[in-house]
């Protein structure tokens, strides 16, 4: 059915602290990494009994099939099989060191900066493979943007933090357009009233969550379909973490939304569907009602009610 495929990751850009940012801002503008046929040196799949619960949905945005992950031998993820649904939040959740990242750094190919890892199985998004030799890893990282655990912003002015993707993938015609992207992508991270008397400031001068939101509006500024968001409010306080849970919320509505978190009770505010990794496996994916609600799995349950993780 899915032909196994093996991207194999490569050096991305020196480790330089700039390309570390632009990496880290899913601006990555150096090639992509090779795409292998399968070879017979390929270590062997395990024999996952694959995830409880519906891993098809309707109209996915993403399909991951036999999806693993290898950090030199060491075997990251397992088979992972699952559809992420059209503007949806789907919440990663799991012990820590589960694949959690690892998992949402395959769908922009972001594991492909990281030496020494490979990824083998499928990951198609609007049914293209996005392993495929013709992909393009510049436009899937503007198509599915991240937004990363620690606030990045380039230590440049708020505007152009925001202006950057724009500039750099040529979307806007005039300095009129690209003020119209600035504004527009502002007010969706809810942060425009609050910044828009001082568009010149220093973007590293803004509080963790306005820098956090400041981060999502420049990832809005290349309109992304998918938005990836790693543990996004861990470094904010309560109040800056809700108003991110509330932007999350309305952001649905136009895109699609992963979010890995430690939080439970982040994912149950904020996802209609959870997936629940365990130890580099796919245990359970479902509504997230149902998985925290009536879980499946006895290490799902034992999980979310805190027996161990
Ligand atoms: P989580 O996000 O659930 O905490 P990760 O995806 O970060 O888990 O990690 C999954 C496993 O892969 C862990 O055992 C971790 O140590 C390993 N790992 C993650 N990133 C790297 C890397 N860059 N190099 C080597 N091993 C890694």
């Amino acid at each position: 059915m899915h032909e196994p495929r093996r991207a194999e990751a490569h050096e991305a850009g020196g480790g330089s602290d700039e390309s570390r940012r632009l990496l880290e801002a899913g601006l990555n503008l150096k090639p992509s990494g090779r795409v292998h046929a399968p070879s017979s040196t390929a270590p062997p799949e395990s024999a996952s009994s694959g995830a409880a619960g519906e891993i098809t949905v309707a109209d996915p945005v993403f399909s991951c099939r036999d999806l693993s992950v290898f950090y030199g031998d060491k075997r990251a993820l397992k088979n992972i099989s699952v559809d992420i649904g059209r503007r949806q939040v789907l919440a990663a959740i799991g012990p820590s060191g589960c694949g959690k990242s690892t998992f949402v750094r395959c769908l922009n190919r972001m594991n492909d900066t990281i030496p020494g890892a490979r990824v083998t199985g499928t990951i198609t998004l609007d049914g293209q493979d996005i392993h495929d030799a013709a992909s393009d890893v510049v436009r899937l990282r503007a198509r599915v943007g991240m937004v990363f655990q620690k606030p990045n912003p380039f230590p440049k002015s708020i505007y152009d933090n925001v202006a950057y993707g724009p500039r750099i993938h040529g979307l806007t015609r005039s300095r009129a357009d690209l003020d119209e992207v600035v504004c527009t992508s502002l007010q969706r991270a809810g942060l425009w009233s609050e910044v828009k008397d001082r568009l010149k400031a220093l973007a590293t001068g803004l509080s963790g969550g306005q820098q956090q939101r400041l981060c999502i509006a420049r990832t809005l500024a290349v309109q992304p379909e998918v938005i990836l968001m790693d543990e996004p409010c861990s470094a904010l306080d309560p109040i800056a973490t809700a108003h991110v849970e509330d932007l999350i919320d309305e952001l649905r509505e136009s895109y699609t939304i992963v979010i890995v978190t430690h939080s439970m009770q982040q994912a149950a505010r904020v996802s209609q569907r959870t997936a629940y990794f365990h130890l580099g496996e796919l245990i359970e994916v479902g509504a997230t009602e149902q998985v925290f609600g009536n879980p499946q799995r006895k290490l799902t349950e034992d999980y979310i009610t805190g027996r161990f993780g």
